[in-house]
């Protein structure tokens, strides 16, 4: 409540606000954990995976007990261990074109926590049709890129990512998560109680093995699929 900016209403505003986050692995965990020690009133976790022990050295809302579990009844779970006075959704479904309008609702953000691209691609357009911001956040080794993207005043996922990367297996450090997670979060925390700038029409990428950290400069694409008919004008 003292921090500079935060206002009277800067906790109300966190305990009214309903967060989606979709995944629960090894951005969810950084970032649900914030969010729920931060006091974000409504919570929904999208997860339809289960625990698996090649998750633990980085999934840190999930442990050795929870071997097997939904990851999403295990991030309830350790989510209301935290703070038993929000409210934790769950749900266990894929994300697709049909039922993302649905899951999504009564979302005023929404946080990518994924690790593929056709869901992210959904949750992009859903973001724009509602008008709401999507605070994205990816990870390889020991490297991270996080950015917000709330059109048309910034570009979109698309248009700084055109095509999904293809799928792979690829190693993570578990404190490299934590790092980009933790941004994510933050931004979060900061559009809600309209603190401080926010990451728009910037890719910030992280250099663990150097710790560099660069902003870059992003821009919308006139012929993006997802965004482009609205940077036309
Ligand atoms: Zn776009």
């Amino acid at each position: 409540m003292t921090i500079d900016g935060w206002a009277d209403d800067g906790q109300e505003k966190l305990s009214m606000a309903t967060v989606f986050v979709a995944g629960a692995g090894g951005l969810g965990s950084p970032v649900l954990l914030y969010l729920a020690a931060a006091g974000v009133g409504n919570i929904v976790v999208c997860d339809m995976d289960v625990v698996d022990i090649s998750n633990l050295n980085r999934q840190i809302l999930h442990g050795d007990s929870r071997l097997h579990i939904d990851k999403a009844v295990s991030a309830k779970i350790t989510l209301h261990y935290i703070n038993p006075e929000i409210q934790v959704k769950i749900i266990q479904e894929e994300i697709t074109r049909n039922n993302v309008h649905q899951l999504t609702a009564e979302a005023k953000i929404i946080v990518d926590c994924l690790d593929n691209f056709a869901a992210r691609y959904l949750l992009m357009e859903e973001a724009i049709r509602r008008d709401i911001p999507l605070v994205h956040g990816s990870v390889w080794g020991m490297e991270g890129r996080v950015s917000l993207f709330h059109v048309p005043e910034t570009p979109c996922l698309k248009c700084v990512f055109p095509a999904a990367p293809p799928k792979e297996q690829f190693p993570i450090v578990g404190a490299t998560v934590g790092v980009i997670g933790s941004l994510q979060a933050l931004e979060v925390i900061k559009f809600l109680t309209q603190t401080g700038d926010l990451m728009k029409n910037t890719l910030l990428v992280w250099d663990g093995s150097n710790n560099s950290f660069n902003k870059f400069k992003i821009y919308a694409r006139k012929d993006c699929p997802i965004c482009g008919y609205l940077h036309k004008k």
